[in-house]
């Protein structure tokens, strides 16, 4: 389930049994489940806001990757124009289509491999570490040719769709795919490659 007004995932602390939202710069890495198609299912780890630590969660490809566009729920607001009460669901839903429409994706990558912007999506964000307060290094799958990319991202970029950081921030070369690789990705993200790029920022 996806809050879209704070723009959170709904998820359950196993330690404090008590639910908690958490936005998708919160999560740690994404893979999918070996075998699982209708729905494809994914293995989620994300930083718990109530114990702190990591825990696994397992999350369809629907709820991560169309829940945040076209939200489920029966929230209701009172429309100003209208006076009435309105679902939420209803209104992002048009709101997103209309994004769509002017080719607006909910979020974009830099693909290394294609050396051009992508769109993406959560469920292909196999790896995501905090760079400092406000970036977030991800190793992301390209959309269009699967190719892993390293992005140097705002959390804003990530937690609210159709936000795009005006600069994408990247390692211009590709990520082999394949565990080893990924192991990588965090001395990768502190190598002076995004040096300048976090100095350039931080400004
Ligand atoms: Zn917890
Ligand atoms: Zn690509």
């Amino acid at each position: 389930m996806f809050d879209p007004l704070r723009n959170r995932y709904r998820l359950t602390c196993p330690e404090a049994g008590t639910e908690q939202d958490r936005p998708l710069s919160a999560f740690r890495s994404v893979e999918r489940v070996a075998g699982t198609t209708h729905p494809a299912v994914y293995h989620v780890a994300y930083v718990c806001a109530i114990c702190g630590d990591q825990h696994p969660t397992l999350m369809s490809e629907h709820d991560l990757d169309c829940g945040p566009v076209t939200p489920h729920g029966d929230i209701t607001f009172v429309n100003v124009l209208t006076g009435r009460s309105e679902r939420v669901a209803d209104e992002f839903t048009d709101v997103a289509e209309s994004h769509l429409r002017r080719g607006n994706w909910p979020w974009t990558f830099y693909c290394a491999c294609e050396h051009e912007i992508r769109p993406g999506y959560p469920s292909h964000l196999a790896r995501l570490e905090p760079a400092d307060e406000r970036l977030v290094g991800v190793a992301v799958r390209c959309a269009c040719c699967s190719g892993m990319s390293i992005n140097l991202v705002s959390q804003r970029h990530l937690d609210e769709p159709f936000y795009h950081d005006r600069t994408l921030r990247y390692v211009d070369r590709p990520l082999a795919s394949g565990a080893t690789s990924l192991e990588r990705f965090t001395h990768e993200l502190w190598s002076g490659a995004f040096d300048e790029e976090r100095n350039r920022y931080a400004l």
